[in-house]
């Protein structure tokens, strides 16, 4: 979905206060602020270390607390207007610019399917828009169910995900030579990413770059 339809649709639901995301504190301005948490809340955001990033990520936040909170919300309809203040923050605190396409991290079909839609597409989008970068939501692609990760040893996950995950091939063309912003809420394993990067390298992107909100603390 590009175009306008579905931005109207945030701006609409996007309010100008709203309960912070992670304390529940009633009444704080959101519109224009670099942040969607109320001020204590913002005070004790967990941001990672450039030192505390896994090599090649972007990333603004440990996976807990406040970031937790943010990255929970976004799963959920009345959290959606919070990609607009968490892509902000990223834009701001990350080397984002300097790349040519944004796409985000593809979903499992069945969870987008129960969920209508994408948190890391709903990021990626935001981040295209301010940074004015092109964007593609459906580049990649999930080809089938992946086995459920928790059976299987770190080799099997990544093979598991080299399986699943594949660049369509009607976008071949907007890949090629390309500098890309792989977009996704978090970095877990790095399984499903390394899949993405690597997919999209045989495609023939000139590089991959990740961005993600959080990290999962390993
Ligand atoms: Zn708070």
């Amino acid at each position: 979905m590009k175009g306008s339809l579905f931005d109207a649709f945030l701006d609409l639901v996007y309010p100008p206060f709203h309960p912070c995301p992670h304390c529940r504190k009633s009444g704080v301005p959101i519109e224009g602020e670099e942040t969607a948490l109320c001020a204590r809340c913002f005070y004790a955001f967990p941001f990672l270390t450039a030192e505390e990033r896994p090599e090649g990520v972007e990333s603004l936040a440990h996976y807990r607390q406040s970031a937790q909170s943010l990255v929970h919300r976004l799963k959920y309809k009345e959290g959606l207007y919070l990609a607009r203040p968490m892509a902000k923050l990223m834009v701001k605190k990350l080397d984002l610019h300097h790349h040519d396409l944004v796409i985000p991290v593809p979903m499992h079909r069945r969870r987008q399917k129960q969920r209508g839609y994408n948190q890391a597409d709903l990021l990626a989008r935001q981040i295209a828009s301010m940074e004015e970068l092109e964007y593609e939501s459906t580049v990649l692609t999930r080809i089938r169910e992946t086995a459920p990760m928790y059976q299987l040893n770190r080799l099997q996950r990544i093979q598991n995900m080299w399986d699943s995950i594949v660049v369509r091939e009607d976008c071949l063309h907007r890949v090629q030579n390309q500098k890309i912003l792989l977009v996704d809420d978090i970095y877990t394993t790095g399984a499903t990413t390394q899949a993405c990067i690597r997919q999209l390298t045989e495609a023939g992107a000139a590089e991959v770059t990740v961005a993600t909100f959080a990290v999962a603390d390993a």
